[in-house]
């Protein structure tokens, strides 16, 4: 029999009992803690241990959950995620008792999601993106480079990447301002000002567990332990600031004014469900990349643009996890094989996820085809890049039996730029 909880989760709710993403978040005036969400409620985990409800490690989880970030939670390992996710779900479950039959502890632990704030659910040591879509890479190359030679010679032996900027991650529903620099327009010479080809990159970023020592490299039949769960991640980008700045060292400042994330992180228990095999990768990996044909999983998402005069959000791109290359463990298998060490709560992200149909493209970029296929909006109006004043709204979600495994939101809109 389906698994339920006692707390009433409608069948295309994000959060179900299946699935209990973990959050940092704060009940007005007071500090930020770890918590669970469970349908429109979050579950205040500190006030779990506190009950003695959570019994295993309870010295451990005090101090985990009672904390800003999930880092310490995250730093204690796969086994203890499972054991905890397991009683919260036997806490939680309609036909077991404590939670749902005593009120006094109900009104405490449970707290209405609308009330709180959310914030990024870890504090993000290092921040790496990564370019794993085939199809975005191929765009990208065909718009800027060679359409007969779209992929570059290392695309299919690397999930090639780059460190990106951990300061500015940030949480969603926080206005992003639209970024000043330097652009060369043209065969002029470079002018100063605020950017004008602002852009979104619909992404899925993982968080890392407990990590590994310098010099110790995670090998890819172990790269999945290290995985605590994945997040919506909008890796906003400076078009123009990108084309002059990029040669020879790839984006700096086009990528680094802001990310947002999606504040719920979902365990990667939970989609174990949906997990579906990668393409096949040819020409083969080298050995310590080759294997993971499992590593994809099925989740829906979408990307949403609400212009400022429009009255809903209108969708402009539906794609697929699954429409990934590289695997998320390839990845960090790779990030690793030099010796370089992963810690707790570092941010993964997958770049930009394309899929083979053109409403599937991840970025104006693509949708747009470089400006030369305007998006029309509802309202009237058409879009090449993003203006100010656009809320970009991205969610996602792996669909169950009767359930639905939710991402939330990573939703952030465009300010002006500053004057200069
Ligand atoms: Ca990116």
């Amino acid at each position: 029999m389906a698994l339920k909880s006692f707390i009433n989760v409608p069948a295309d709710h994000p959060f179900p009992i299946q699935n209990l993403p973990y959050g940092v978040f704060s009940p007005k005036g007071q500090a930020p803690r770890c918590g669970v969400a469970i349908g429109d409620f979050v579950l205040d985990l500190p006030m779990l241990v506190h009950a003695g409800l959570l019994t295993h490690r309870d010295a451990d989880l005090r101090t985990a959950f009672d904390s800003p970030s999930l880092n310490g939670f995250m730093a204690l390992g796969k086994q203890v995620w499972s054991d905890v996710r397991r009683r919260l779900q036997e806490l939680l479950n309609e036909h077991t008792g404590v939670l749902r039959d005593d009120p006094s502890l109900r009104s405490r632990a449970f707290l209405r999601r609308d009330s709180v704030t959310m914030h990024v659910p870890s504090q993000i040591g290092d921040y790496t993106d990564f370019y794993s879509s085939r199809q975005h890479a191929t765009n990208v190359g065909t718009m800027f480079r060679d359409p007969d030679n779209a992929l570059l010679p290392n695309w299919l032996h690397i999930p090639v990447g780059y460190h990106g900027r951990a300061s500015s991650v940030v949480v969603s529903g926080t206005p992003v301002r639209r970024p000043v620099g330097q652009t060369k327009p043209g065969e002029g010479p470079p002018v100063f000002g605020p950017c004008r080809l602002l852009d979104f990159e619909l992404e899925m970023g993982f968080f890392t567990g407990s990590g590994n020592p310098l010099g110790h490299p995670i090998p890819l039949d172990e790269a999945t332990d290290h995985i605590f769960g994945l997040a919506l991640v909008n890796d906003w980008s400076a078009r123009d600031i990108q084309k002059w700045e990029y040669v020879p060292l790839g984006p700096f400042l086009a990528k680094n004014f802001a990310t947002t994330v999606s504040p719920w992180i979902v365990p990667l228990e939970a989609l174990e469900p949906f997990r579906v095999e990668r393409e096949p990768q040819d020409p083969e990996p080298l050995p310590y990349l080759n294997g993971d044909p499992q590593g994809l999983y099925n989740i829906e998402l979408e990307v949403a643009i609400q212009g400022s005069g429009m009255k809903a959000p209108h969708v402009v791109c539906r794609s697929n996890m699954r429409h990934l290359y590289w695997t998320m463990a390839q990845q960090l298998t790779h990030h690793t094989v030099t010796g370089c060490n992963l810690r707790p709560g570092d941010l993964l992200a997958s770049g930009t996820i394309s899929g083979p149909e053109p409403e599937s493209y991840g970025s104006m970029l693509e949708l747009a085809w470089r400006g030369t296929k305007p998006i029309a909006m509802p309202d009237g109006s058409e879009r090449k890049f993003l203006q100010d004043g656009d809320s970009v709204i991205m969610t996602g979600w792996a669909q169950g039996e009767g359930y639905r495994i939710g991402f939330g939101e990573a939703e952030g809109t465009v300010l002006p730029a500053r004057q200069v």
